[in-house]
Parts: structure tokens; C-alpha cells; sequence
């Protein structure tokens, strides 16, 4: 069985910072089974101690799994002194240490895994792995056959990067064209380089999916909600 001090699981669970859980430990607000305890240093048995704040059960969550609708104007980071972050966006969350499984642009929508669960997001975001990443897009001018093949072939982006082959869907032409396309790898400014190198300029970009999670088309953009355990037996 896994073993934590009371202080730390009081502290994950946000109940207060360390040195603020170590106070309501001394007034004797807490209780780990039927015992008042005085002690934060207590190993506390996760999953099997009972452990409860002026009589209010808290239980200990290891790993949240949050799917949001990134909106434009936000950055895929965990904290910035200036800019609002996707993590600043989700307020209902016990732990302090989410972070965004891989980055779209600040001007970017769409589809974001929020979590703590690190080795979900190194399996998902590995390159070795190559994990469909589908993005929907508007692009300034006519997107053509050539350009669906030569994204087939697996386009040399500029000198040192070219991309391995990638589906592009044409949804319909005109003087904007609107587009999906399927991605295996991420790197940086992926999809608008790829229409730079063809000489088009990506107006509007957004991400529909990452390997099985679909993005929930009711989730308005700053929008997010847990995801499921069917969602995250398919992605696991
Ligand atoms: N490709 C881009 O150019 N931008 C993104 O945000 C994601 C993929």
C-alpha cells in the first residue's frame, strides 16, 4: 500500500498550503479514521485511511484528465506572469500540478488533454509512438490535389525539416479553403508551415482530435470537462 505524510495529501488535495494544513493539524481539525490527529508527519494509508477536515471527508485523487476546447488568445503553458494559461482556465481541479499534454499556438482552438499524468502524455506524445493528431483548418486561396499529394508524399518543409506523409482532406475550395488534416508528429508550427511551404497562409486553425480522444463538439471554446474512463481506457 502506498504510504504519504498528512500534510503533503492535505496539501494535494488543496486544502491549504503545507504550512496551512500544518495549522488546522494543530487546532485538531483533523481526523485520519475515528483519531484526532496531531501530527502532519502521520503516513497516511491512500485509498484505505479515512482521513477528514472538520468531519468532511477528503479522499485522495492521484491523476485528473480534462479535456478542453482551447480557446484563441490563451497559452498552452502552465503559468505566465503576463498571459493567461489553459491550466488557469480550469478552476475545479484538486491538484496543483496539471500540465497540457503537447502545445498549440496562442492562436490555436481546439482539442487539449489536461493532466498530472506524466507517462500518459510522454506515451502520447513520443515521437516514436506517432499518434494521429487531426486538425481543421481555414487557408487563405484555392487548396488543391497537388497539395494533398504532395502532403501524401511527405513534404520537405524547409532545409531541415520534412514532414512524413501526412492526410489532407480538402472540405471545400475557394477563395478560402477549408480543410482537415491528419498529423503524426507536432513540431513546432507544424500546420502552418506545411501550408507556408505550398505558399498558404493558415487563417484559422483548430485541433479535432489526439490518437483516440475526439474533441466534444458541445464544449464551447474556454469550455472543458472531465474525461471519461471509456474516453481513457481507448487513449491508454
Ligand atoms: N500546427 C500549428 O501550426 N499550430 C498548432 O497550434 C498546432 C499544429
Amino acid at each position: 500500500k502506498e504510504l504519504m505524510r498528512l500534510d503533503k495529501y492535505l496539501a494535494d488535495m488543496g486544502v491549504g498550503t503545507r504550512s496551512e494544513v500544518k495549522v488546522l493539524i494543530k487546532k485538531r481539525r483533523v481526523q485520519v479514521g475515528n483519531e484526532v490527529v496531531n501530527d502532519p508527519n502521520r503516513k497516511i494509508a491512500i485509498g484505505v485511511d479515512s482521513v477528514r477536515v472538520d468531519g468532511r471527508e477528503v479522499s485522495y485523487v492521484h491523476y485528473e484528465y480534462y479535456m478542453l476546447n482551447k480557446p484563441a488568445g490563451v497559452l498552452s503553458a502552465t503559468e505566465d506572469k503576463h498571459a493567461k494559461t489553459v491550466i488557469d482556465l480550469i478552476e475545479t481541479s484538486k491538484r496543483k500540478d496539471l500540465f497540457p499534454v503537447g502545445r498549440l499556438d496562442k492562436d490555436t482552438e481546439g482539442l487539449l488533454l489536461i493532466t498530472n499524468d506524466g507517462g500518459l502524455a510522454h506515451s502520447l506524445l513520443s515521437p516514436k509512438k506517432h499518434v494521429d493528431k487531426e486538425y481543421y483548418a481555414k487557408v487563405e486561396g484555392v487548396v488543391t490535389n497537388e497539395d494533398v499529394e504532395a502532403f501524401a508524399k511527405g513534404l520537405q518543409v524547409d532545409e531541415d525539416f520534412k514532414a512524413m506523409p501526412a492526410k489532407l482532406t480538402i472540405l471545400s475550395q475557394g477563395e478560402f479553403s477549408e480543410i482537415t488534416l491528419i498529423i503524426q508528429e507536432g513540431k513546432f508550427h507544424q500546420v502552418k508551415r506545411m501550408f507556408e511551404a505550398m505558399g498558404k497562409k493558415v487563417v484559422y486553425l483548430k485541433r479535432l482530435s489526439m490518437g483516440s480522444l475526439q474533441l466534444d463538439e458541445s464544449l464551447q471554446p474556454g469550455e472543458y470537462r472531465e474525461v471519461t474512463q471509456e474516453e481513457l481506457a481507448l487513449l491508454k
